[in-house]
């Protein structure tokens, strides 16, 4: 394989990151920050770090590059746990529901797959969805565990080939 590619990436420099509320009003996030378009170079195989400069204060970031191929795999694996999560998620649910809502006779109580169900249910519904839109949107750049002027920032990938329009919150 000698198509070695490239990813584009996003360097966000975060300005503010306040929450808000939380007593008696909603809890609201509000992250600002300035961002800058990167083109990084994939290595021909296996990963790669490069150096990306944040325009905003000059902090230099490090940042992990994998291979296309691996970034693929990697890609789409996420993307099948996530709907593997979905199925059990469901398939647990209506368990759950079902062993739940029986009446039992007396003295007899519920089975021990009920309480591993519920577990399911719960693990499946936080997991299912992140590693389904993280598998969506990982294009194998990772920013590398930074000290101090490289914190609040972050490498966020870029779909070049699609426009979408997001909202900023
Ligand atoms: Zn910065």
């Amino acid at each position: 394989m000698t198509t070695t590619g490239t990813a584009e990436v996003a360097v966000r420099h975060i300005l503010s990151d306040k929450v808000t509320g939380g007593f008696l009003t909603p809890k609201t996030r509000t992250i600002t920050w300035t961002s800058a378009h990167y083109t990084v170079k994939r290595p021909p195989s296996g990963k790669h770090t490069v150096e990306l400069t944040c325009t905003e204060c000059s902090a230099s970031l490090l940042a992990e590059v994998r291979d296309q191929s691996t970034t693929r795999t990697l890609a789409a694996l996420m993307r099948v746990i996530g709907i593997v999560c979905g199925v059990v998620f469901f398939a647990a649910l209506a368990y759950a529901i079902h062993e739940g809502g029986k009446t039992l006779p007396e003295g007899q109580s519920l089975p021990v797959l009920f309480p591993i169900s519920v577990v399911a249910v719960v693990v499946t519904f936080v997991a299912g969805p992140v590693f389904y839109l993280h598998g969506r949107n990982y294009n194998g750049v990772s920013m590398l565990d930074a000290p101090k002027p490289r914190r609040g920032h972050q490498i966020r990938p870029v779909k070049a080939a699609r426009t979408r329009v997001r909202t900023r919150r």
